[in-house]
């Protein structure tokens, strides 16, 4: 780390967007394009290359019997990583009767997963102190946006030399995001998946949105860095209905991969039922996804 170090940095000029000094000295090895930044999965699974992997599956996992039918629909889709989160921060402190954290029950459902149906786990690490857990059942951990400048945490995921999806925080600008990047880089994990998942803007065009996907941050961030930039289009429109034009959006402006929540039965879902798509429309959207993929000369 001390390498990195260097004289004179002080915050003497600070700014707001990313600056040739930044690049410079403060974000170093988040934005150097020496190299193309490919995130080896295992399974054929790449971010970075021609592939557009997605990451699928509901926000929590509720049940192993939703987690089965979720990966049924997965592999009928060819759809290799699943997600669902077993430890998971909410906005209010007060949790329906029908909501509990699984915590290490729903690792073990995801082991479960993993072995029966072969998919790779991408799920939220939330405190350092559940990280041994997870980290036995996880392929990817993901960093969620109220974490994004956990600092701690962020490095002692960063030491578990796991495949990392840091998403940004919803008031971020993208010189926080790479800052954070940089945290993780300097402790030697270049495992690195940086994820645009919306932003809070004055109006959302719908009273249930909360967030608007940041469509821009796509190209922009691609500029900036050669780590895979993902997107998720459910936890930034928060309404079903929207998730396929905000899906096709992303891939059309050059996403790496997408983050989509599903769920069985949307209405049922535990937490914010107005956004997942149900097995059907998901098998819809990625019939057309995949024919925007093609167009540009990609794959899913
Ligand atoms: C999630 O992935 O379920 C999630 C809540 O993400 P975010 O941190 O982007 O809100
Ligand atoms: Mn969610």
């Amino acid at each position: 780390m001390k390498k990195y170090i260097k004289k004179n940095l002080s915050n003497k000029y600070p700014t707001k967007d990313i600056t040739l000094d930044d690049k410079k000295n403060k974000l170093p090895l988040s934005t150097s394009k020496k190299s193309k930044k490919v995130i080896d999965i295992g399974n054929g699974i790449t971010f970075g290359l021609k592939q557009i992997p997605i990451i699928a599956g509901p926000n929590g996992v509720e049940s192993q019997k939703l987690m089965e039918d979720v990966a049924k629909c997965l592999v009928k889709n060819k759809i290799k990583i699943i997600r669902g989160h077993a430890y998971k921060p909410l906005t209010f402190p007060y949790r329906s009767a029908k909501y509990k954290e699984s915590k290490s029950q729903g690792m073990d459902i995801m082991d479960k997963i993993k072995k029966n149906f072969g998919l790779k786990v991408v799920t939220e690490i939330t405190e350092i102190r559940y990280l041994d857990r997870v980290c036995k059942t996880a392929d990817i951990l993901q960093i969620g946006s109220r974490n994004m400048q956990n600092l701690e945490l962020l490095r002692e995921c960063a030491l578990t030399k796991k495949p990392l999806i840091l998403k940004r925080h919803f008031g971020a600008s993208l010189r926080d995001m790479l800052g954070a990047a940089e945290h993780i880089l300097v402790e030697g994990n270049s495992k690195l998946i940086l994820c645009e998942r919306g932003v809070s803007i004055p109006h959302t065009h719908r009273d249930t949105s909360r967030f608007a996907l940041d469509i821009q941050a796509i190209p922009a961030l691609k500029e900036l860095t050669n780590f895979p930039i993902i997107s998720d289009p459910s936890h930034a429109s928060f309404w079903a209905p929207w998730v396929p034009s905000l899906t096709l959006a992303s891939i059309a402006a050059g996403c790496d991969g997408l983050i989509l929540e599903i769920h069985k039965n949307p209405k049922k879902s535990a937490v914010d039922p107005l956004q997942p798509l149900n097995f059907r429309d998901f098998t819809k959207l990625l019939k057309t996804s995949r024919s925007v993929a093609k167009s540009i000369g990609k794959k899913i």
